[in-house]
């Protein structure tokens, strides 16, 4: 049997932009060179050591329509919601909450000084499930099962399944595969065939690919929709993998709001200030 290997088509570095109360971030997916990724809408991460570019934090606001998956590789992320949902996330930890009808939820540093350093996805719901009942989960690092594929590569797994690994992240039509992978030398991946994906360096470097492309730290590589992802790692690399079955729907997206059409993103600005969610 022989396996087809994914091809980097693309890879872009992001842009820095500054979201909720000036929290100092790099935009990779959801700019105007990658507007999105069906069904990944957006992805930001934040890495710094400076508080001043963090501790504003994200004080409320709304979301409707699609899930945000928050995954903090260092520091404390505090997050409550107006269902209910509260809970911190801390090193290695992540935050799943599908805002579905609507949540009005802030998520604020729990540290006033040290690193901060994580990422926040956002992943789109199907037309069926925008108005589904909000739902959260926090998962602590301890819930993540650690992996080994190979000689030298290693698999914290989030979401999806890989091999005979699954991760604790909810079953969703969209059948997300998120891990954070370290390899120490060659690596073969399965992802399955018609997933979109993409992966973001964390540190390190090493060659991707059919084609062998360089990638080194805070590079967003796009991958071609069929067959497993081989690469080679440069020393140590280390990355986040984030692939999902395509939706194929429209989009209509207004700030935190992510419906199928214009009249639904009006209801949902309207249903917001009338206090509906
Ligand atoms: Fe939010």
């Amino acid at each position: 049997m022989t396996t087809q290997s994914r091809r980097v088509v693309h890879i872009t570095r992001g842009m820095p932009t500054e979201d909720g109360a000036g929290v100092k971030l790099t935009r990779l997916v959801g700019t105007p060179e990658l507007p999105d990724l069906d069904p990944m809408l957006m992805l930001d991460t934040f890495r710094s050591d400076n508080p001043g570019d963090y501790i504003a934090g994200f004080p409320p606001h709304p979301h409707r329509g699609f899930e945000t998956v928050s995954y903090m590789i260092h520091g404390r992320l505090q997050h409550r919601d107006n269902k209910g949902g509260e809970g911190l996330i801390t090193d290695g930890g992540v935050q799943w909450m599908t805002a579905g009808r609507g949540v009005v939820h802030s998520e604020m540093p729990a540290q006033t000084d040290g690193a901060m350093f994580g990422f926040q996805l956002w992943l789109n719901l199907p037309a069926r499930d925008k108005m589904m009942t909000p739902w959260y989960r926090d998962i602590r690092a301890d819930e993540i099962p650690s992996v080994k594929l190979a000689d030298g590569v290693s698999v914290k797994l989030i979401a999806g399944e890989l091999g005979t690994a699954k991760g604790p992240g909810p079953e969703r039509p969209t059948a997300p595969l998120i891990a954070d992978i370290t390899a120490g030398g060659a690596f073969a991946l399965p992802i399955p065939d018609g997933h979109n994906a993409f992966l973001y360096v964390i540190d390190g470097k090493g060659v991707l690919g059919a084609d062998k492309r360089s990638v080194t730290q805070g590079d967003l590589a796009i991958l071609s929709d069929a067959g497993s992802l081989d690469g080679t790692a440069d020393g140590n690399l280390r990355f986040l993998l984030v692939a999902g079955k395509p939706l194929r729907e429209p989009v209509a997206k207004y700030g935190p709001f992510v419906m199928n059409t214009q009249n639904e993103l009006r209801q949902a600005v309207n249903d917001y200030q009338r206090g509906l969610f």
